[in-house]
């Protein structure tokens, strides 16, 4: 299959058919009435929002999960009808953007709905869910302020309450006693509030794999999706039975010798120890491959490991192929995916460079285009 710019030999390949597949696992992991929401923020998690939004919408996901206003728009604009819901909040000023796109936002500060409600006026309710703060310690309301706000909510009769919403700190330790204190947090509320269970959500992609009593109403699953384990480092996408999304490829630009002593890249921070063999790659930090990969990352060549040396330049990176003396200009070379048997995931580039699988592909550059398979 034809996957490539002749002006741009350095690309992403993301799988579709990947992508449905862990979605398929997300569906299997929960009850079958529970609603799936794919979380596809930030150009879904950098790889394309619209065509992944596509085939999970043949796949059956029930509504969809943008942070940003500006994230739903051209997803509104091509054709996505399902519910909306806006992750990070309603600010104001964004009123009129959220009604006219009809997103359901994340309500985090009850002052904010005198002015949603004007927004709405004579129009259709419009739902949307309050976010509970049971211990993230990040966005949300107050334990004891939701049952003012939904006091506040009852007048707004442009207003529809859909449900209450949470977020773990700690799902990625299954065991770790906090997910059950902010679960009965969050049941505190129902208690109070007199809501039931079918209004609520808590699940990130690590709870909804891992703890069955925190998928309630409808979850909301992401690094899943995309192949990457929301367990890292205990263990990758692929031993837990999700399938990798990703290919990064690139094409060897040039080819040189250097004799030993001879540097390669700026600060000479790799110097030949022998004879070497160093191929040019089109690929550097402003297309998201991280500075911090410099004489630590591998790549793939013909099947082969072989380091990254020197430091990452801006549109380029140098590898040691001293080892595979048939390699050429205009060679494949992948530095994220598989390659014969040989495979380096996304959990292994968050390794090197002390962070995290989500911003390894959420940083890959614009300028990198996208491509898709399956
Ligand atoms: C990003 C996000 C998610 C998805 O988390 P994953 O770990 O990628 O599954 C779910 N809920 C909220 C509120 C989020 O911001």
């Amino acid at each position: 299959m034809q996957t490539e710019r002749r002006d741009r030999p350095t690309w992403l390949e993301i799988d579709l058919s990947a992508i449905q597949h862990n979605f398929t696992v997300a569906r299997q992991a929960v009850s079958p009435k529970v609603k799936i929401f794919p979380v596809i923020k930030a150009n879904g998690y950098g790889l394309g929002a619209w065509p992944i939004a596509q085939r999970l919408m043949e796949a059956g996901a029930d509504g969809f999960c943008v942070a940003l206003v500006k994230e739903a728009e051209p997803l509104r604009r091509a054709g996505v009808t399902l519910p909306m819901v806006l992750l990070s909040g309603l600010t104001p000023g964004m009123e009129e953007a959220v009604v006219g796109l009809q997103l359901q936002p994340f309500v985090f500060d009850r002052h904010t709905l005198p002015a949603l409600n004007r927004a709405v006026g004579a129009g259709r309710p419009l739902p949307l869910f309050l976010k509970i703060n049971t211990g993230m310690g990040r966005l949300g309301l107050a334990i004891t302020e939701v049952e003012a706000a939904i006091t506040e909510l009852q007048p707004l009769t442009g207003l529809q309450l859909a449900g209450l919403v949470s977020h773990l700190s700690c799902a990625d330790e299954p065991n770790h006693p906090e997910n059950d204190r902010q679960r009965h947090r969050l049941h505190q509320v129902l208690t109070e509030t007199g809501l039931t269970t079918s209004f609520v959500s808590l699940a990130n992609s690590a709870a909804l794999l891992s703890r069955a009593e925190t998928h309630f109403s409808w979850v909301r699953p992401g690094i899943m999706l995309y192949g990457a384990s929301p367990f890292f480092p205990t263990n990758t996408g692929r031993t837990i039975g999700l399938r990798p999304v990703v290919r990064w490829l690139t094409r060897i630009l040039q080819l040189s010798a250097l004799s030993a002593g001879e540097s390669v890249g700026y600060s000479r921070t790799f110097i030949a120890q022998r004879p070497s063999r160093i191929a040019i790659l089109p690929v550097g930090y402003a297309d998201g491959y991280n500075r911090l990969l410099g004489n630590q990352a591998q790549v793939l060549v013909a099947g082969h490991r072989v380091p990254v040396v020197g430091r990452v330049s801006m549109d380029m990176i140098a590898i040691d192929v001293t080892e595979l003396p048939q390699v050429s200009v205009g060679q494949l070379v992948t530095l994220l995916g598989s390659e014969g048997e040989e495979h380096i995931d996304v959990e292994e580039m968050a390794a090197w460079r002390g962070t995290i699988p989500y911003e390894v592909l959420c940083n890959v550059g614009e300028r990198v285009p996208r491509y898709y398979v399956g």
